[in-house]
């Protein structure tokens, strides 16, 4: 990662050892996965007044009525993926970008999707201080994917799915696995492994809680 003008101290990451040890001890175990936890400053995308809540293990708001994720939640979404270094990812729902970079870190090419303008805007800028220009942001729906790039290794949605989208199915490699939180007030955290064009197999982990996924058109705020 280039140096930004945001600052990474040494007290800011022994915060983040902290967290990734409280997140090991929940029971993650991924080196990937808690590596890239370990490398990410969750504290870059929080407004410098709630800065002290960036290495709690808790979700929090990033505004337009959006959350980022608990960071256990991340790293248990990420572990359901099984990345292989080099794997090309699609992201439903960018909000912060924080889950992206952790994609990134942990070896994917990275695609991600976010429906409200505002985020995709605010996103765009700080990854691209980051350093992180090549994970790829678009601003759509979700619900439809990114045909262009299809197919793609993983899927991984965000936000709260009403039922499995079908076209996210559709354009996931033969032996892709897609994960998604399936539900309204709370979610059951499903993977769908694509075994053939023809052949599924699902399963189930555990129940979570998302903001939800909406189906409409892309909008700006
Ligand atoms: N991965 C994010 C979590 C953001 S919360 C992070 O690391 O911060 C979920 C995000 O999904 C919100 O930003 C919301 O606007 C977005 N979202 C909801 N429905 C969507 C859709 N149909 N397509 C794309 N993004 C969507």
């Amino acid at each position: 990662m280039k140096p930004s003008k945001r600052q990474d101290t040494y007290r800011h990451q022994g915060l983040r050892n902290q967290l990734v040890r409280s997140i090991q001890q929940k029971g993650i175990s991924d080196p990937a996965v808690l590596a890239a936890l370990e490398k990410v400053p969750r504290h870059f995308f929080f407004d410098s007044s709630f800065l002290e809540y960036a290495y709690e293990d808790q979700p929090f708001p990033i505004g337009a009525g959006q959350t980022i994720s608990q960071p256990y939640t991340v790293a248990f979404q990420t572990t359901l993926l099984k990345l292989v270094k080099g794997e090309k990812v699609l992201e439903i729902g960018t909000g912060s970008g924080y889950q992206a970079c952790i994609l990134a870190e942990a070896g994917a090419k990275v695609f991600s999707i976010e429906r409200q303008k505002s985020l995709y805007d605010k996103t765009r800028i700080l990854l691209a201080e980051m350093g992180y220009q090549r994970i790829k942001l678009f601003y759509g729906d979700g619900f439809k994917g990114l045909p262009t790039f299809a197919p793609f290794d993983k899927v991984l949605v965000t936000a709260a799915a009403p039922y499995i989208p079908e076209l996210l199915i559709k354009q996931l490699r033969p032996g892709g696995i897609l994960v998604v939180p399936v539900g309204d007030e709370v979610q059951i955290m499903t993977t769908i492994h694509k075994i053939s064009d023809t052949e599924f197999r699902k399963e189930e982990h555990g129940h979570f809680r998302f903001v939800p996924m909406l189906e409409d058109k892309a909008k700006g705020h």
